[in-house]
């Protein structure tokens, strides 16, 4: 008589374990994250020759390289979006740093920002045509400052101060870039650079840096130095990095709209991400995207251009590294 109602309560105990296995094993944060992009755009593969896509995707995977390794050892989160954003910076491929576009008057006017998400703290540099890793100098207003935001000679001042490196506007040209500019004023180059990391203290941070759009008004600042805009980073909810038409990104605060749908509407990274960038930017004709990590690691790559390069790397040994529309990157 016992034996059926033996076998009916061990199913019941067998089965509400199974389901917590199950769910504990869905909600399990990655050890460790990262999320990197290197410009969107509306280019595809006929635009860049095989050997152009190698050195991209090259680039990527080396930039994932340099984040996970500083992961691994055991680094945080923003010494991980540091080290990838300089790699990038120094990379001429990208528009950020080396390589950076000219504005309509020939120059080199730089913005880079970077916020935490454990304290929500948060630094910028905005118009600055000296600082050779901009991403640097961003880092040092959030930790060795009272500011969020400098600009210009003051924040080349202040970069002096901390002791950063220094450089001429020639340091920033390259041939290819210099010809491009005076080729085709009009011409915009893809490749603003930003990086999303997840520590396996469970901290997120985000940074952007970027040359801006090309030809653009001397004395312009895009989205990329702007707090909410640009980059956002908040351990209740997410991090992301962004690029695209910088003014549509201001002023839809694309990056903290994305939290905040998370945090208000209780929606996912992945639907977050998608309601701003292919419905909001998309009504109003704005290129671009996001590359986003939500608090367990997990990815949303989300753009309405037919490129983004980008890249994704996990304490797994998952690894992604895309330029094009293919399938986007889903969540685990
Ligand atoms: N968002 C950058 C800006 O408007 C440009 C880009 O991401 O391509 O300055």
């Amino acid at each position: 008589m016992f034996r059926p109602l033996f076998f009916s309560l061990l199913s019941i105990i067998l089965f509400i374990q199974c389901s917590r296995n199950s769910t504990n094993q869905e909600q399990t944060p990655y050890n460790f994250a990262l999320a990197i992009h290197g410009g969107a755009g509306n280019l595809d593969c006929n635009d860049l020759d095989s050997l152009e896509q190698h050195a991209y995707r090259m680039a990527i995977n080396s930039a994932l390289n340099a984040g996970v390794q500083v992961l691994n050892q055991g680094g945080s989160a923003c010494d991980a979006v540091v080290e990838v954003v300089c790699y990038l910076e120094d990379n001429p491929l990208f528009n950020a740093g080396k390589g950076a576009v000219f504005t309509n008057k020939g120059t080199i006017e730089l913005d880079a920002s970077i916020m935490r998400g454990l304290d929500l703290n948060a630094g910028a540099v905005a118009s600055v045509s000296n600082i050779k890793n901009p991403i640097k100098a961003a880092l040092r207003v959030m930790d060795s400052s009272k500011h969020v935001l400098l600009a210009g000679s003051g924040a080349s001042e202040f970069a002096q101060t901390q002791h950063l490196e220094l450089v001429e506007q020639q340091y920033y040209f390259t041939t290819k870039s210099y010809q491009r500019y005076l080729k085709a004023r009009e011409d915009d180059k893809q490749g603003t650079v930003g990086c999303v990391a997840l520590d396996k203290y469970g901290n997120l941070c985000a940074g952007t840096s970027t040359g801006g759009m090309s030809n653009k008004k001397y004395g312009r600042i895009g989205d990329s130095p702007i707090i909410g805009a640009g980059t956002y980073a908040n351990n209740a909810t997410c991090g992301i990095s962004a690029t695209g038409h910088g003014e549509f990104f201001i002023r839809y605060n694309v990056a903290h709209d994305i939290s905040a749908l998370m945090e208000y509407k209780e929606l996912t990274l992945e639907q977050a991400a998608q309601v701003v960038i292919l419905e909001k930017l998309v009504k109003e004709g704005a290129n671009g995207g996001v590359v986003c990590l939500d608090t367990y690691g997990r990815p949303a790559m989300v753009f309405n251009t037919t490129g983004m390069f980008r890249g994704y790397a996990n304490s797994e040994g998952d690894r992604i590294v895309r330029l094009f529309k293919e399938s986007q990157v889903k969540s685990k």
